[in-house]
């Protein structure tokens, strides 16, 4: 039957089996119900080595490239959205320390995102900063020996769970050259902060509609202070690396197609056991959201395939095409279940919430649709 091709695919690593995805399947309900930190599930992300596969094989890692990060997310995703979003910031600030840190940063952290010691997140959010991150009130004060940062970020996911974080705060003007970003501002920098640093407070009291496991929650900065080797990359210019993300290949778009795969797969199992089947009109329409989920998986390769004349224009329509085609596939098979979608524990509602956030996520996707008209006028 067609609808578990896409749980099927091997990766390379053969570090997803059908054990470990059953696990991860087994606590994404709980987590929903209660709205509490997935931590069954972060303790088998840690576990399995999958934490490491973004990183080099010299640091103990995988070296995984985009294609198969995206594979393995939307594995995750299809059983447990709430970890693919973590696995997810995890991998992307890997890929963001692997880029631009210091041999000593590589030297000291790497080893510890391979084995599953640390858990890393990503905390750029801000109530009030806007989606496009221009506006931040977190802000860094130079002291004689190096930065006190202030601030309040929120949507942080893996809030409390992680073991570093990659702040962006604002270090300079955001009129000082350069400023005319489209995502981010002049004057910004990254800090990669442990969870151990008694100026940084985690709270995951937010309760969310959707992906309710995932731990996102607020960081507070509270005289909190760091050192200039905590910083990632020069100063001042966090928006030419935030620029060069989605040249990555990795995309939310790989959540959203797990998501899609799972629901389609729901209907299948429904249709199969109530003999919907043998209806015509309910395999075709099962056809049709079979090629739209394919067509999403396609444009979610393609962009991790970075070989399209413009790779990251390519990453952020596969956002906006996988993030939008799982509302819909969702909402259709949603009305395919017909009453037995209609009761509160039916987890077709769950994928719904979740996918719902993966539109929501940044860069959100107006903004993405901004992003690629943008490039139009350079
Ligand atoms: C489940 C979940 C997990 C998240 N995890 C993280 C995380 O780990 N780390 C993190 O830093 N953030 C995270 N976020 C936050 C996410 O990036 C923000 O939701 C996003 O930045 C939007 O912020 P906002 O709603 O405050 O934007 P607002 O600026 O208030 O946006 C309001 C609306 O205007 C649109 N808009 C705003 N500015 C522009 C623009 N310049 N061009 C076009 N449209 C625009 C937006 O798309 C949106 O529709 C998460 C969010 C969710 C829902």
């Amino acid at each position: 039957m067609p609808a578990a091709a896409g749980l099927t695919a091997p990766l390379p690593t053969e570090l997803l089996t059908p054990a470990v995805l059953a696990e991860l399947a087994g606590c994404a309900a709980a987590a929903d119900r209660d709205g509490r930190p997935d931590l069954a599930a972060t303790a088998v992300l840690r576990t399995t080595g999958v934490l490491g596969l973004a990183v080099p094989r010299e640091f103990g890692g995988a070296g995984a490239g985009p294609v198969d990060l995206n594979r393995c997310v939307e594995q995750v995703a299809a059983v447990n959205a709430s970890a693919a979003i973590m696995l997810f910031q995890h991998y992307a600030v890997t890929s963001r320390i692997v880029e631009n840190g210091t041999p000593a940063q590589h030297a000291e952290i790497l080893p510890k995102l391979a084995s599953g010691t640390w858990l890393a997140a990503s905390a750029w959010s801000e109530t009030g900063a806007g989606a496009d991150k221009k506006n931040l009130a977190t802000t860094g004060r130079r002291t004689a020996d190096g930065w006190v940062l202030d601030g309040a970020k929120s949507f942080t996911t893996s809030a409390g769970v992680a073991d570093i974080y990659l702040v962006l705060v604002q270090t300079g003007s955001p009129e000082a050259a350069g400023g005319d970003t489209a995502y981010g501002a002049a004057g910004q920098t990254f800090f990669l902060i442990r969870s151990d640093n008694p100026g940084l407070l985690p709270d995951t009291s937010l309760a969310l509609t959707g992906m309710r496991g995932s731990a996102t929650g607020f960081v507070s900065l509270h005289e909190c202070h760091v050192t200039d080797l905590d910083r990632l990359g020069p100063l001042g210019t966090a928006a030419s690396i935030i620029a060069r993300v989605r040249e990555s290949g990795a995309t939310l778009g790989a959540v959203a197609v797990g998501l899609a795969q799972a629901a389609l797969d729901a209907a299948f199992d429904h249709a199969r056991k109530r003999g919907l089947l043998e209806l015509q009109a309910v395999r075709h329409r099962l056809v049709d959201l079979s090629t739209e989920v394919e067509t999403a998986r396609a444009i979610v390769e393609r962009a991790g395939r970075r070989d399209s004349e413009d790779p990251g224009t390519t990453t952020l329509h596969s956002k906006l095409f996988a993030s939008t085609t799982a509302e819909r596939v969702i909402a259709e098979v949603a009305r395919l279940l017909s009453s037995a979608a209609y009761i509160d524990a039916s987890p077709v509602n769950r994928y719904g919430r979740d996918a719902r956030a993966v539109a929501l996520m940044g860069p959100t996707n107006d903004l993405c649709r901004e992003l690629v008209s943008n490039a139009w006028h350079s």
